[in-house]
């Protein structure tokens, strides 16, 4: 399986980090090394003195698909669940400055927390809210209304250059308020009440 990701899609993440509105979806991989075992602690790696949650909405892809119109999008998955794409934001500032690839920032062994899956008919899409809370206390606050391109749109998008499997799974960016991580932190994600994952970092 492949983790197809998806940078700047809130544009309050994007001025946060002072990025340019890209004029297209921002694309990258993880691979499934980068998947964190259920119920393990996430360990804050050597390399990295800026590691760095964002919460994500996570969509898994149910059967093949290539070129799929953005209108039929819907047909190629059944369930939504959130994560947290790790992101070693000084080892990103380095590769971003020189222009190089940032598979060491962001595709790193534990860097993709996967959570609880839901029926999608549980919520309403274009409109889900959802948070992610460090010690108790809500850091990021998102709806997925506030998306640059909405979820059919990015699985057409990204499936004009991948072919998606059954298993696969779209990370759809992260709203405003990422912030560090430090050892013992515990970290909750809440879709529309209900919680997707508790992790604790090391
Ligand atoms: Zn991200």
């Amino acid at each position: 399986m492949k983790i197809i990701c998806i940078g700047r899609n809130y544009a309050k993440h994007i001025k946060e980090l002072e990025n340019e509105r890209p004029e297209s979806p921002v694309v990258f991989l993880k691979p499934d090394s980068a998947i964190l075992p259920k119920n393990h602690p996430f360990f804050i790696p050597p390399f990295s003195n800026d590691v760095h949650y964002e919460v994500e909405v996570l969509i898994k892809i149910n059967k093949v698909g290539k070129h799929i119109a953005a209108r039929f999008a819907d047909k190629y998955y059944d369930e939504v669940g959130l994560g947290i794409d790790f992101t070693a934001r000084d080892v990103q500032a380095h590769c971003k400055e020189k222009g190089l690839p940032w598979e060491k920032a962001k595709a790193f062994d534990g860097s993709a927390v996967i959570g609880q899956f839901f029926p999608k008919e549980e919520f309403d899409l274009e409109n889900l809210s959802f948070q992610l809370l460090k010690n108790n206390k809500v850091v990021q606050n998102g709806n997925t209304k506030a998306m640059l391109w909405k979820i059919d749109e990015l699985i057409g998008y990204v499936s004009q250059y991948f072919t998606l499997k059954k298993g696969d799974l779209i990370f759809t960016g992260t709203p405003a308020g990422v912030g560090k991580v430090s050892e013992n932190d515990e970290l909750t994600g809440i879709m529309e009440g209900k919680k997707s994952f508790q992790i604790k970092v090391k």
